[in-house]
């Protein structure tokens, strides 16, 4: 299955549950609009000619919403099923913003920096009569960060002549971004996990945690974690998995990796290195992938030994894992709500540039904590209602919000 077949699944699945009409669920899973272009750049090395694509999924509920990726795997597809994850991740977060995505594809590994944001300039000249702070907002996404905000930001003011900070979110504070967003989605993954493990009568002290991929996410969380009293027994990144049965300090942790490039560079005498694939079946309550997508598939799923999966990662379990993993009785805390941290800060950003008022960190924290712990109680009530597990409940919920303001609309 490629990635839009995977998210289309779960939107037929919750269709069929309820009982869409076809003319609803056409207008659900068809996107709105699929900008596609060539980026012609001149480069010191000559000129390059790179796919850029934007694709505006849904717009029933707000302005389009979603990040730009820039790697060498974007696809259409690709970009097409994150657009769609989007409207539903905004729609279980219950935030006023649609689905969009963005994505360039190549290589920044293989450009300078000063490169990569003369593309990030280009990416933003040309897509920019689809953008704006009513239109379409775009985030920084894989390898894209708050610095590729700025020059996206600078170049579409350049060209519409005017200021407009909230057209872009994630850009450094200086331009207007948001206290709190760097740590969000971490911060809102845990402010989940949280409310889940106390509603299972449960403390977080003494949880035994595995976290997958030490980025943004990952190292975020298991600092978090770790803070709140959690035994961080292994972190992994793409050159190994670090595991401590004892417990990993996470700050130290982040120190070698960034010496030396690697969580491994922490091994020592209590602290073994192992495979990167090592941490799937490691002993641990809670496993956190935090990497890529389709990290655990079928085969992995039978050796998970943690009995509660939190998705920070987008679209980290293969569908055919996820049904192992339900058969086994493992608990998925879903992507759509797990690392909607995220964008409920962007939601924030946009909302302080629109006001021109800007919110102190324990403002957007305190506004986070209620929006993932409503989102998180919407969820679990609706599982418990339908009897379904809370990937499908989110994505019921999520698809009833957007075909009610369809409806509304006029748009079926
Ligand atoms: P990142 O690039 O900062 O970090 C990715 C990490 O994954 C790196 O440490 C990398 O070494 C590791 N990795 C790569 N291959 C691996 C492998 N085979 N095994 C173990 N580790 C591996 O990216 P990020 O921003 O932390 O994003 C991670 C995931 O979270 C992505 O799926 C992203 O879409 C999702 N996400 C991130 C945010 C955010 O705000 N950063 C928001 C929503 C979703």
């Amino acid at each position: 299955m490629n990635p839009f077949q995977q998210i289309q699944a779960h939107l037929k699945g919750a269709a069929a549950a309820l009982n869409l009409t076809d003319a609803a669920y056409t207008a659900l899973t068809t996107p709105q609009a699929t900008h596609e272009h060539e980026l012609r750049v001149l480069l010191k090395r000559g000129e390059v000619c790179l796919p850029a694509y934007r694709i505006q999924f849904n717009d029933a509920r707000g302005p389009f919403k979603g990040g730009i990726r820039f790697h060498e795997a974007a696809n259409l597809e690709e970009v097409t099923a994150l657009a769609a994850a989007m409207a539903i991740k905004c729609a279980v977060v219950n935030i006023p913003l649609g689905g969009a995505k963005g994505g360039v594809t190549f290589n920044p590994k293989e450009f300078s920096r000063d490169e990569v944001l003369l593309i990030a300039r280009a990416y933003a000249r040309t897509f920019a009569p689809y953008l704006g702070v009513d239109r379409d907002i775009p985030a920084p996404d894989v390898s894209t960060d708050a610095g590729v905000m700025a020059s996206m930001l600078d170049e579409y003011e350049k060209t519409v002549g005017h200021h407009e900070p909230g057209m872009i979110t994630g850009k450094p504070l200086e331009l207007g971004g948001s206290q709190g967003r760097a740590t969000a989605t971490a911060e809102g993954g845990v402010m989940v996990l949280q409310a889940y493990v106390h509603a299972m009568g449960k403390e977080m002290a003494g949880m035994r945690v595995a976290v997958q991929g030490f980025g943004n996410a990952g190292s975020v969380v298991a600092r978090l974690l770790h803070e709140v009293g959690c035994t961080i027994v292994a972190v992994s990144d793409s050159q190994g998995t670090l595991y401590a049965p004892q417990g990993i300090n996470p700050r130290l942790v982040e120190a070698a990796k960034q010496q030396s490039g690697t969580v491994l560079a922490a091994a020592g005498e209590d602290c073994e290195a192992m495979s990167p694939d090592a941490i799937f079946s490691i002993s641990s309550d809670i496993l956190i992938p935090a990497a890529l997508d389709n990290a655990v598939t079928e085969s992995i799923a039978h050796t998970v030994r943690a009995s509660l999966i939190l998705e920070l990662a987008n679209n980290p379990v293969t569908p055919e894992a996820d049904q192992v993993l339900k058969d086994r009785g493992v608990v998925v805390i879903p992507d759509v709500l797990a690392n909607a941290g995220g964008v409920t800060v962007s939601y924030f950003e946009w909302v302080q540039n629109r006001q021109q008022y800007y919110w102190t960190e324990s403002e957007v924290r305190r506004s986070l904590h209620t929006q993932m712990l409503a989102a998180f109680e919407d969820v679990s009530a609706r599982a418990v209602q339908s009897g379904v597990s809370l990937r499908e409940a989110a994505y019921l919920l999520g698809v009833e919000r957007i075909v009610e303001a369809m409806r509304l609309r006029g748009r079926f």
